[in-house]
C-alpha cells in the first residue's frame, strides 16, 4: 500500500491542452479498487477526452489502455486483493440494469463506465477503478507492451474472431498503425490467409514482418482487384480512419464478405449498393469487448508471442505523446510508463 499522500496526473484542461498537475491519493469507494499504474496507452479516442467531445467535462484524466497493481481495495470488494496485477480498458463497468444488460450484451451498455471519459483514466501515477471492470493481467507481460493490447487488441482479436472467418480464409487488414500492426498479428496466428493494405511500398517489410503474407500498396495497386484475385476477402478489418480507403476494399469482399469498421474516420463510408447486393456482402462496426474477452485477448496475446510495437514517454510528457500520436507519428503505438513493470514476489 502507497506511503504516500499526493500523486501526479495528467489532466485535460482545454482542447487539446494536457497539464501535469499534484493530487491527493484517493481512498477506494465501495466496490473500488486503486491502483497504482504501471504504464498507460495513447489512444485515439482519447481525444474524445482530450478535444472535449462528447460532453467529457474538463479537468478530466484521460486514458483507458492501463496496466497497474492493486494498492488499496474498497468495501464490498472479495475478489480482488493488494498487489494483483491488473488493467483497466475502455468499458469498465456496465451499469447491469439497461434493456442491453438485461439482454446479456454488457458491450452495447446504454450507461457504462468508460475509463478516462466518465471517471479519471490512466494518464496517472494513481487511479480508482470498479473492480467489475478489472482485467487479470498475466504477471510475465511487459507493462508498456500490454497496455495497447486492452484496447487496441482486444478491439482487433475480438472482431475478428467473431467475424465468422474460419482458417484458411483471406483476411485483410487495412491499415499498418496502432490498431492495424495487432490486427495483422492476430489474424495470421488465428489461420487466416493475412493481408495487409496500407499506403507505400515502405510498408511492406512491416507487413511481412508481422506475419501477412500478402501485402497490397493501395497507392499503385487496386486494392479490390487483387482481393478478387485471391477469392476475395471473407472479412476487411477497416483499422485506418480513411472512409474512402475502407469504401475501395468492399468490391475486393468475397461473396457474404464483410468490412468490420473499428475506425472513426472523419466523413462517412460511401457504399456502392449494387456492391452489397451481389455478393451479400455487408458492412458492420465492432466495439471493444468485456473484461473476460480482454483477458482472453492478453492470454491468446502471451500464448502466441502477439506485442504491440510501442514508443514510450514518461508521464511529463503526455502532451507530446498525444501530439504525436494525433499526428500518426509514433511507431506504433504511444504508451507512458509511469514506473518500470515490478514483478511481485510473494
Ligand atoms: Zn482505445
Ligand atoms: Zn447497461
Amino acid at each position: 500500500m502507497t506511503t504516500r499522500t499526493t500523486y501526479r496526473a495528467v489532466v485535460a484542461t482545454a482542447p487539446g491542452q494536457l497539464e501535469l498537475v499534484e493530487r491527493p491519493v484517493p481512498t477506494p469507494g465501495p466496490g473500488q479498487v486503486r491502483i497504482e499504474v504501471e504504464a498507460c496507452g495513447v489512444c485515439h479516442s482519447d481525444s474524445a477526452t482530450v478535444e472535449g467531445f462528447a460532453g467529457v467535462p474538463y479537468p478530466r484524466v484521460p486514458g483507458h489502455e492501463v496496466i497497474g497493481r492493486i494498492d488499496a481495495v474498497g468495501d464490498g470488494v472479495h475478489e480482488w486483493r493488494v498487489g494483483q496485477r491488473v488493467g483497466v480498458g475502455f468499458l469498465a463497468g456496465e451499469d447491469g440494469t439497461c434493456p442491453s444488460c438485461r439482454q446479456g450484451d454488457p458491450v452495447t451498455c446504454q450507461n457504462p463506465v468508460i475509463t478516462g471519459m466518465t471517471t479519471d483514466g490512466g494518464y496517472a501515477e494513481i487511479m480508482l477503478a470498479e473492480a467489475r471492470g478489472l482485467v487479470k493481467v498475466p504477471e510475465d507481460l511487459d507493462a508498456a507492451q500490454a497496455a495497447p493490447l486492452l484496447c487496441a487488441g482486444l478491439t482487433t482479436f475480438n472482431a475478428l474472431r467473431h467475424s465468422g472467418a474460419q482458417a484458411g480464409d483471406v483476411v485483410a487488414i487495412h491499415g499498418l498503425g496502432g490498431l492495424g500492426h495487432l490486427g495483422v498479428q492476430f489474424a495470421r496466428k488465428m489461420g487466416f490467409h493475412t493481408v495487409a493494405i496500407a499506403r507505400g511500398a515502405n510498408k511492406a517489410a512491416l507487413a511481412l514482418s508481422l506475419g501477412a503474407h500478402r501485402y497490397i500498396d493501395a497507392t499503385v495497386e487496386d486494392v479490390a482487384a487483387v482481393l478478387r484475385s485471391m477469392g476475395g476477402a471473407r472479412v476487411v478489418l477497416g483499422t485506418a480512419p480513411t472512409a474512402q480507403g475502407m469504401a475501395q476494399t468492399i468490391p475486393g469482399l468475397s461473396p457474404r464478405g464483410q468490412l468490420v469498421v473499428v475506425a472513426v474516420p472523419g466523413e462517412p463510408i460511401s457504399v456502392n449498393a449494387t456492391d452489397l447486393i451481389f455478393g451479400a456482402r455487408s458492412v458492420a462496426g465492432a466495439l471493444t469487448g468485456t473484461v473476460a474477452d480482454n483477458e482472453q485477448t492478453l492470454a491468446f496475446a502471451n500464448l502466441q508471442d502477439i506485442r504491440a510495437q510501442v514508443e514510450t514517454f514518461p508521464l511529463e510528457q503526455a502532451q507530446e505523446a498525444y501530439d504525436r500520436m494525433m499526428r500518426a507519428d509514433v511507431r506504433l503505438r504511444a504508451v507512458l510508463v509511469m514506473k518500470p513493470s515490478s514483478p511481485q514476489h510473494p
